[in-house]
């Protein structure tokens, strides 16, 4: 039995090693000499393979806000509180995470929406470290293919000089928002301040890139096996993806669906930022049902990280269940 110990040791060694030296030989006694708490995790990005495409999950980090009645109009926030606590999440401070995502096709690089630079929301301001330790160079970056125009989406386009952080990439926004954007009347027609500022800093961050915007509308191919799905009402041309390569797919829901313990489980309930709440409820509805019914992967912009996993029916709603993490692809 004690020829199974490594290097030679017999138990009786171990034990008198054990006696002799004490705990002391493993654990200095300079307690003091302690190693300073982190405040951050580490840089957070998740990679996986659909067929041919590696998709490549940006983590751009997490706003807090408290849970008010202003978070899902249409429901009691004493409900609001029991969806957030049926999952042990805080039933009075919400955390709201952002995640973009990379995708090589092997010919081109893409980026789905480039989350905010820093340029919105405290806390979401991972973005350029995720990207670094995903060891993905800006400057490699082909395309941008934006879902809409919402600052956490497209605030990133350029830093806060105004200057693109993608300087070789074009740029493709859906059409009825590009046109929304570059348009004062329309503009001026949006229901609230917020999103009308949210329109203007759009239109200035695209008109950096000049002549390399271009529309694309729902069913053109974005990139290689990436087709945009139109899914209306979060914003009015809010765009979903679907990658597909060797029979394999994934859904790119974007903002279609936000927070599983809240949208998902209840598809009736409104977000604060759905601009059209009873078209993204119809959307939300439409596509439940689609991913549902053909067993589809999904990621969302705002599902906890690394925001994939797939949705099944439970009770009167869908509960979304994450992906298990893997280690290989
Ligand atoms: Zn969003």
């Amino acid at each position: 039995m004690n020829s199974s110990l490594p290097y030679g040791l017999t138990r009786k060694d171990l034990l008198r090693l054990g006696a002799s030296a004490g705990l002391a030989a493993i654990v200095p006694a300079a307690a003091g000499a302690a190693l300073p708490k982190e405040a951050m995790q580490a840089p957070s990005f998740y990679r996986f393979d659909v067929g041919q495409i590696q998709v490549t999950m940006i983590f751009d980090g997490q706003s807090t806000r408290p849970v008010s009645s202003a978070l899902v109009p249409n429901a009691p926030v004493e409900r609001v509180r029991a969806a957030l606590g049926a999952v042990q999440l805080s039933v009075d401070t919400f955390k709201a995470p952002y995640t973009f995502v990379a995708v090589n096709t092997g010919g081109k690089l893409g980026l789905i929406d480039t989350g905010s630079d820093s340029q919105y929301l405290a806390g979401v301001d991972a973005g350029a470290r995720s990207l670094a330790g995903a060891g993905i160079n800006r400057a490699a970056v082909d395309v941008v293919v934006l879902s809409h125009f919402h600052p956490d989406h497209v605030y990133g386009l350029t830093g806060r000089d105004g200057r693109p952080l993608y300087p070789n990439a074009e740029v493709l926004m859906p059409e009825a928002e590009l046109a929304m954007v570059r348009d004062d009347g329309m503009i001026g027609r949006l229901a609230t301040e917020a999103f009308r500022t949210f329109a203007t800093n759009a239109r200035v961050k695209l008109a950096a890139y000049g002549a390399r915007v271009r529309p694309y509308k729902n069913g053109d191919e974005v990139l290689p096996g990436v087709t945009a799905m139109s899914t209306p009402g979060h914003s009015p041309g809010h765009m979903s993806f679907l990658l597909a390569s060797e029979g394999r797919q994934v859904l790119h829901l974007v903002d279609a669906l936000t927070f599983p313990a809240l949208f998902v489980r209840h598809p009736h309930w409104h977000f604060v930022l759905d601009m059209d709440g009873g078209l993204a409820e119809a959307t939300r509805l439409r596509v439940l049902d689609q991913v549902v019914a053909e067993e589809l992967l999904v990621m969302g912009y705002h599902f906890p990280f690394p925001a994939v996993g797939r949705i099944a029916s439970a009770g009167e709603g869908y509960e979304f269940h994450p992906v298990d993490w893997s280690a290989t692809l």
